[in-house]
């Protein structure tokens, strides 16, 4: 900058100089021509009157008669208008003819002019005195000399003409216009002849010791020189030049002012516009300091602000990134290189649109190229492939970018992973969808009912297809609409199930078709949002309470002829065994009587009838053994199975290691509820028919245990009988069933099936495992607790 100003300053000023010394030269070259012509005229009016002098000065050498020199004198100056006298000196001062009479004779040895005359005869020129007012007309005026040179080459006087004051004046006539201000005439002694301006005031003054006649004309004759004026102190530009033949000097003058006007004018404007200019520049270069710092200040700013940016984005769990209209990556933070496993300098460079699923791309490029100025923002969501092929879900914001030109320069995306919400929103759909496919799609009647006001807020499709209203005309249905009952029972109903935790109500509600059903209302109460339902659904149980009002009634006469049959039975055998009684006794009563009477056939025939008899009552005993169970009135009381077990093995005429069998009780054995009488027969039926049923070879060994399975005691009679085949694994439970003859092991068929009705009486099962030759488990299953039942019995 400085060096721009030195620069334009310096050549400004060169210019200037330049420009300076052209306007000095430009005004020189006025003021010498003017001096020319000045001098030319001055020369040539001179030269006139020099030839006049020099006529009158012949004809008084060849015509001396004064008179007659008078007359030519007057003729010679007749044409010179200047010429105000002629007049002739003789050598010693004394007017010998003059055009002026009152001169003739006067004395002019003591006028300046003469004395310069005498003291240089041989003058080449004229010698022009200084004017001076005359003795003899009392006017200014100028005098002009010849000198006369007398016959002896002496001086011989002068002859001489007094000018008029204005002859040197008009010499400078039209000199002195415009910037030319000053010229003058003077003689070489210095005495001023003639000064424009103001010609009468300066008239006689000198100017000997102006610089012209003390610095310039010692040294040349003619030139142009600086100064200030003689006159009024004022520096001027003058021209002079003494004239060749005459010792006078002309000088015409300009003020340096006026001859510089132009270049100050011009300097003026060079330099105005200089500092114009170079306010200009100064402002520019301000403007340009101030720009710079501002640009600086903003940049550090900018840097500051993008590196507070930058920590804030690489600091940030966002993946952000800045990216070319082409998808080309610019800038990525660091959650977005983590994001895609791979350090950030190789991500940029690369396409990000290649990360995506290609038959994505087309769809993702148009919504990137559809933005623009005015809708500059996208928001979407998108999946993304991770390297390792995991699935992740990104909500993406886009902001295209414009540059200065408007111009896209790009894309800002900032995508915040949102795969957790995601799903999480993924699972709330689904689980909104489960409940509406399990709610309108369920062939279960439901409805949704607010507890509060009975208001129905929702139906499926089973209840509009139950109800007979579409689900829509059921929406804006209220339950007591449908429901038989009076308000405050439903109301009382259904706070049950909110505050009591009924499990299920019971109603009768009215269908569109004015039919009325009996349905089980199973509620739950719901709370959503603040907000409180009874999710029920709704079971016709119409049918069933017909069905199950026909089973009660069915029940009811199947018990009563139960009872009947029993009672029949019970009274039939406890009947029947009477008669036999009778036979019995008559028939042995007849044998006693016949005594030998009777042949050995009749007696086998009486011993028939007898054991036949016995066999009835046998049967018959059994029969009514086994009416019996269950109707003895005993209650169900604990009892240790050990005692139980001993009771049976008792009444069997069994001790533990007695020689006919050995009966084995594997402890521990469990104490559980049940009818004495009638758990005492079950085991004793068991270990009687484990005895019964020995194998001929072996001395019958019996193992009772007992071990706890689910709600039952599972006890097991086994022994080393004969076995059952597997094909009576079943058939031996029935009643009068027997796989023996009765001569082959005595017994009625019937103690298998007293056992299974003591065991059902007892909510117990009985069942048998078996290999023929080998033994018996007979397994009894017991509940643990009164009241408990087991699975039905196999
Ligand atoms: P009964 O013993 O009076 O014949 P049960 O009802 O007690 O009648 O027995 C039915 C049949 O079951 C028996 O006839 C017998 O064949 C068979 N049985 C019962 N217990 C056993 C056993 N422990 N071993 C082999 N067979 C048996």
């Amino acid at each position: 900058m400085a060096a721009v100003l030195l620069v334009v300053w310096v050549s400004g000023s060169l210019v200037a100089w330049r420009d300076r010394v052209d306007s000095l030269s430009d005004s020189s070259r006025l003021t010498e021509a003017l001096t020319r012509v000045v001098a030319e005229r001055l020369s040539g009016a001179l030269r006139g009157l020099d030839l006049m002098l020099k006529d009158v000065d012949l004809h008084s050498r060849e015509h001396p008669d004064p008179i007659e020199l008078v007359s030519v004198m007057h003729h010679r100056s007749a044409g010179l208008p200047e010429v105000r006298n002629v007049f002739v000196a003789g050598a010693d001062g004394r007017v010998v003819a003059s055009t002026l009479a009152s001169m003739i004779g006067q004395d002019l040895s003591r006028r300046v002019y003469f004395e310069a005359a005498a003291k240089a005869p041989f003058h080449s020129g004229l010698i022009i005195a200084a004017p001076a007012v005359s003795p003899f007309t009392g006017k200014m005026g100028q005098v002009v000399v010849r000198p006369i040179i007398g016959p002896l080459g002496t001086f011989g006087g002068i002859v001489a003409a007094a000018l008029n004051p204005e002859f040197f004046s008009e010499a400078l006539g039209g000199v002195v216009s415009g910037d030319v201000d000053r010229a003058v005439i003077a003689n070489l002694d210095g005495d001023v002849l003639a000064r424009l301006p103001d010609p009468g005031r300066h008239m006689g003054g000198s100017i000997k010791s102006g610089p012209m006649f003390t610095e310039q004309l010692p040294k040349s004759r003619a030139g142009t020189f600086i100064a200030p004026s003689a006159f009024d102190g004022q520096e001027r530009l003058a021209s002079f030049q003494v004239l060749d033949r005459h010792p006078i000097v002309v000088s015409v003058g300009i003020t340096t002012q006026a001859a510089l006007r132009r270049w100050a004018v011009n300097t003026m404007i060079m330099g105005g516009t200089g500092l114009v200019f170079t306010a200009l520049l100064l402002a520019a270069f301000i403007q340009l300091q101030r720009h710079e710092r501002n640009r600086r200040e903003a940049e550090a700013a900018l840097k500051a602000s993008e590196e507070s940016y930058r920590i804030l984005v690489d600091d940030q769990d966002d993946l952000i990134h800045r990216y070319a209209p082409d998808t080309t990556l610019l800038a990525v933070n660091r959650a977005y290189a983590r994001f895609y496993g791979q350090p950030a300098d190789q991500l940029i460079g690369r396409r990000w649109i290649e990360f995506m699923p290609e038959e994505e791309r087309p769809f993702v490029l148009s919504c990137l190229h559809a933005l623009n100025q005015l809708q500059p923002y996208r928001e979407d969501r998108r999946r993304v492939f991770l390297a390792d092929g995991q699935e992740r879900w990104i909500e993406w914001r886009t902001t295209a970018l414009y540059g200065a030109l408007d111009n896209l320069t790009g894309y800002q995306t900032v995508g915040r992973d949102v795969t957790d919400s995601h799903r999480a929103q993924i699972a709330i759909a689904e689980r909104e969808e489960l409940y509406s496919q399990s709610f309108h799609r369920n062939p279960a009647i439901k409805l949704l009912v607010d507890p509060r006001t009975g208001a129905i807020t929702d139906a499926n499709d089973s209840a509009a297809l139950f109800y007979g209203y579409p689900v829509e005309v059921l929406k804006r249905m209220h339950i007591h609409d449908i429901n038989v009952a009076s308000d405050e029972d439903i109301a009382r109903e259904m706070a049950a199930v909110e505050n009591d935790g009924r499990k299920f109500l019971r109603f009768r509600h009215r269908l569109s078709s004015g039919e009325i059903r009996d349905v089980e209302v199973y509620s739950s109460p719901l709370h959503v949002g603040g907000r409180a339902y009874l999710s029920s659904f709704v079971v016709d149980v119409s049918d069933r309470n017909r069905f199950e009002a026909e089973l009660q009634a069915k029940t009811a006469e199947l018990a009563r002829s139960n009872a009947e049959l029993e009672q029949f039975a019970y009274v039939a055998s406890h009947d029947l065994r009477q008669p036999l009684r009778m036979v019995t006794s008559y028939v042995t009563l007849l044998e006693r009587r016949l005594g030998d009477a009777l042949d050995e056939s009749s007696r086998e025939f009486i011993g028939f009838a007898v054991s036949g008899v016995r066999r009835m009552d046998a049967l018959i005993k059994g029969l009514l053994d086994y009416s019996r169970v269950g109707r003895g009135g005993e209650d169900f009381t604990q009892l240790d199975l050990g005692s139980v077990l001993a009771d049976a093995c008792a009444n069997l005429g069994l001790g533990e290691t007695g020689d006919e069998a050995s009966v084995v009780v594997e402890p521990p054995m469990p104490v559980l509820p049940g009818v004495p009488s009638e758990l005492i027969r079950l085991f004793q039926n068991l270990i009687g028919n484990a005895v019964k049923y020995r194998h001929p070879e072996r001395k019958p060994e019996i193992r009772i245990s007992a071990r706890p399975e689910g709600t039952e005691w599972i006890i097991t009679i086994a022994d080393n009988g004969m076995g059952i085949g597997a094909n009576y694994f079943d058939r031996i439970f029935g009643m009068f069933q027997r796989l023996h003859a009765e001569n082959e092991f005595e017994g009625t068929g019937i103690g298998l099936a007293i056992c299974r009705k003591i065991v059902a009486t007892h909510g117990g099962r009985i069942w048998v495992e078996s290999e023929e030759g080998q033994g018996s488990r007979f397994m009894v299953a017991l509940p643990q607790s009164h009241g408990h039942t087991g699975p039905a019995a196999h």
